[in-house]
């Protein structure tokens, strides 16, 4: 640290060009990223919350209702109204409390967790965090996980099963009635991430899209991650936790001596309220119309993507169901393919399972990028001489 302090206009000045060189979701070239930009009202109540902290909610009755509310209003939307929870950083934090959760209540020796292949690396974090073992599940040929590895990995150590509402690669619904099933008639913790597809699916099933179940409707579920910094147009940091009841909340408190709540479940003590009251803000404002319309325009510029696609060769993973859409080049190799559109100004990522290039339609991205990007990827095909038609 320097001895004497800048102006506060330099200061303004030399972050101006660290800034200019971030991306922006504006732009519609972040093409791999599953957040967007926030929606301007969640970012005025970001800001004017900005001090209050959920960590000693005493303090903040205020915003600690309004956190109450929007488990509420999750919990109404995932088929639970009396669901118990927190708005956190994130599903890393999430997926991390629905395992400390599961393992606590269970209390098995030899702690162990079965997730599909297709699971987020956050649950390695938690494992590893928590001292459970992970045991990977096998997927199915539409990259969905295996029912009968599922049942294979099942032992006496298993304190819970995963389930994914949308994979974060290939926007996969796993068959969460099945799994809710096994779980009910063994027992055991269900645990849906729901990180991305939680503000989705729903959605587009209220408007007669036929996606499958995942929510607490299925009485073997015992947790959903929801994160509304993704298709929520929360800011971030904004995750949810949510419980089928409030015990689950109790098997990981934690007394606290001096603040103005005795007890704490959360991992991270002082936490922003801004989340809460931001995630609140624009849950009102949007209502369940105006999440039906985003589902609906979104999936419109994932079908545009898709069909250009189909046009120009490429080949599909899989017909996506959600608003991600994963292709292969029929002879350049998706990391080479990635560089060539890096070259070209577009951040793509690249799945791990399959590798593919991975596109995720965000609020962001509009009709007219996709456009552009679809001239970028015939360029491609043209200059490639084995991707020629013939
Ligand atoms: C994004 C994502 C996560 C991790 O969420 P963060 O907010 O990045 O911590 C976990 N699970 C799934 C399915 C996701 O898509």
């Amino acid at each position: 640290m320097d001895e004497k302090g800048l102006p506060e206009e330099k200061v303004l000045e030399l972050l101006a060009e660290f800034q200019s060189r971030d991306m922006t979701y504006t732009s519609g070239r972040i093409l791999g990223s599953m957040c967007t930009s926030s929606h301007p009202l969640a970012r005025r109540v970001y800001c004017d919350f900005l001090e209050s902290n959920l960590g000693d909610p005493g303090l903040f009755r205020g915003t600690r209702e309004l956190e109450s509310m929007v488990i509420g209003m999750l919990g109404d939307l995932l088929s639970e109204p009396a669901a118990a929870g927190h708005i956190i950083t994130g599903g890393t934090e999430a997926n991390l409390m629905a395992m400390r959760a599961a393992r606590n209540m269970a209390g098995a020796e030899k702690p162990e967790i079965i997730v599909p292949k297709s699971a987020h690396f956050s649950f390695r974090k938690a494992a590893d965090i928590l001292g459970i073992r992970l045991r990977e599940a096998e997927l199915d040929h539409e990259y969905r996980v295996d029912l009968e590895s599922v049942r294979k990995l099942i032992s006496g150590n298993t304190v819970a099963v995963v389930g994914v509402a949308g994979t974060t690669e290939l926007g996969r619904i796993d068959p969460v009635e099945e799994l809710s099933e096994i779980c009910l008639e063994e027992g055991i913790h269900l645990h849906v991430d729901a990180a991305f597809g939680g503000f989705i699916i729903p959605f587009l099933r209220e408007t007669g899209a036929e996606l499958p179940e995942f929510d607490f409707k299925l009485q073997g579920v015992s947790s959903i991650t929801v994160d509304p910094h993704k298709m929520g147009l929360a800011p971030i940091p904004s995750g949810c936790i949510l419980f089928r009841d409030a015990s689950y909340l109790d098997a990981m408190s934690i007394e606290t001596p001096y603040l103005t709540e005795k007890q704490q479940s959360t991992i991270v003590g002082t936490r922003t309220g801004a989340s809460a009251a931001a995630t609140w803000a624009v849950m009102k404002h949007m209502g369940r119309e105006g999440y039906r319309e985003l589902a609906l325009r979104v999936m419109g510029v994932t079908r545009r993507l898709r069909d250009g696609l189909v046009e120009l060769d490429y080949q599909l993973v899989v017909e996506p169901e959600l608003n991600i859409v994963a292709f292969n080049h029929p002879s350049i190799g998706p990391h080479e393919l990635a560089s060539r559109l890096e070259e070209l100004g577009w951040a793509v990522s690249v799945s791990s399972c399959p590798p593919a290039i991975r596109v995720v339609l965000m609020p962001h991205i509009g009709e007219e990028h996709i456009e552009m990007l679809l001239r970028d990827l015939e360029g491609l095909m043209r200059d490639t001489p084995q991707g020629v038609r013939g």
